[in-house]
């Protein structure tokens, strides 16, 4: 199978005018509705300053094909992935999602809502490359709508997922920082309809993401996690730039791995016999709870669109990743940081307890991060590896995952840049540090 070229885990990233430039927008922009051949492709995009540019640019190759072009908006990716699945037709989403400020990308959507696997990626690549884009007579060129319904389509698919009236009477209190991205006008609205009175932090939407960092990492959310500190709210909110992601804070202040919040909410929404997906990267707390809820757990390789695809196939209710992309297969299956934000008040609402006090229930395990330089080819790496360690089990669903008595670690080679991460864990620290740095050294060694 080819891997795509342009295409990365999530669509194409750059910074504009310099590897991202308008003419690559337009060409993948016919491409696109080369390859699509649909009447209506949709698009929108997130709070960037290039995002105007590129969506112009990308909307003018797709109309040149013959299609029309409805902007629905400046939206999150869930709110775009929503309006393709309802209307069935295709979407591109113009986003760099988490990256800095002067990043911005281009993500193709299926007409089902999910973003558009690799053999697809590598299409409409091959369409680009070879120039072969269909081309419009004059009276056929594509024309230019909007569609403002979008939006609350979004909000009011989200709100009846759950048991809104439930959530309205628990006078949940919310502060939520949306890092003035895409959610800037979503995810407030959501909280201010189930009545949870949010305070909002930037909820304005900069495409210079001046107030913090748009990956919503705990060095990141000083200001929401000392505004948690004051004690005056039960949750914290934060959503990275294009909202598919949502991570929280609970009502003490303290930032929850996504790995955690995900295991929760499956242990609160997952029934006996339910599938779940996650990639091998995640923690085996999620397993653990599986095991005890009667679920299926299928782990598969790194990356979103992999797990939606994974879930499609085996009619999976909950999937995720460990950075706080969760997908609610019963809503739609993409990441969705509002949709997680309300699954989450959901169960508030339902166990009636404090954020805090339901983690306990959640098994604890401790996971170490690191990565090396690739000096050598990753088949020899992995042959290296398999060959060093004979005494224990592999996996190779993604990477290499070598399993030790307490514990395993997980070694991938990273898609955009020469290294190799490591990802080591286990129940007790001092085993998933161990873990890491036999690792770490042999491979250093290479
Ligand atoms: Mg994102």
């Amino acid at each position: 199978m080819k891997t795509p070229q342009l295409f990365g885990t999530n669509g194409i990233r750059g910074v504009p005018n310099q590897d991202l430039t308008l003419d690559l927008a337009t060409g993948i922009g016919r491409a696109i509705g080369t390859f699509f051949n649909s009447e209506k492709i949709a698009i929108a995009k997130d709070t960037r300053i290039s995002g105007d540019m590129f969506m112009f640019a990308v909307s003018s190759g797709v109309m040149s094909t013959g299609a029309d072009i409805t902007y629905i908006g400046e939206l999150p990716t869930p709110g775009l992935q929503y309006y393709c699945k309802v209307n069935k037709i295709p979407g591109i989403m113009i986003t760099a999602s988490h990256n800095p400020p002067q990043y911005n990308g281009i993500k193709a959507i299926d007409s089902d809502g999910t973003e558009i696997d690799e053999d697809k990626e590598v299409k409409i690549e091959e369409i680009y490359i070879n120039k072969r884009y269909s081309t419009a007579e004059w009276d056929k060129i594509g024309n230019y709508n909007y569609d403002n319904t979008g939006i609350d389509l979004y909000i009011n698919s989200i709100i009846s997922s759950i048991d809104s009236e439930a959530i309205s009477k628990s006078n949940i209190r919310v502060a939520i920082d949306t890092g003035n991205g895409a959610s800037y006008y979503t995810s407030p609205e959501i909280l201010t309809r189930l009545n949870c009175h949010p305070v909002s932090l930037n909820a304005n939407p900069d495409g210079k993401f001046s107030s913090r960092n748009s990956e919503p990492k705990p060095e990141n959310l000083s200001d929401l996690i000392s505004i948690m500190k004051t004690g005056k709210f039960n949750i914290g909110v934060a959503h990275d730039g294009d909202a598919d992601r949502c991570v929280f804070i609970d009502e003490k202040g303290n930032f929850i791995d996504g790995d955690r919040s995900l295991a929760l909410i499956v242990k609160n929404t997952v029934k006996r016999g339910d599938t779940v997906v996650t990639p091998v990267s995640s923690s085996d707390a999620l397993s653990e709870i599986c095991t005890e809820k009667g679920a299926k757990l299928i782990l598969t390789r790194v990356g979103a669109p992999i797990v939606a695809r994974a879930m499609i196939d085996n009619k999976a209710t909950l999937g995720g990743e460990e950075n706080g992309g969760i997908i609610y297969g019963t809503h739609q299956y993409c990441r969705d940081g509002a949709m997680t934000m309300a699954l989450m008040l959901n169960l508030l609402a339902r166990e009636k307890k404090p954020l805090s006090e339901l983690l306990k229930g959640i098994p604890e395990y401790y996971m170490v991060k690191t990565s090396v330089p690739r000096n050598i080819e990753w088949e020899e790496m992995k042959e290296l590896l398999t060959k060093k360690f004979t005494e224990n089990m592999f996996d190779f669903t993604d990477g290499v995952k070598i399993y030790d008595k307490e514990g395993w670690t997980l070694i991938r080679p990273s898609g955009t840049e020469k290294i190799v991460r490591v990802f080591s864990e286990s129940k007790k620290e001092a085993v998933a540090r161990e873990c890491n740095k036999k690792y770490v050294t042999f491979l250093k060694e290479l």
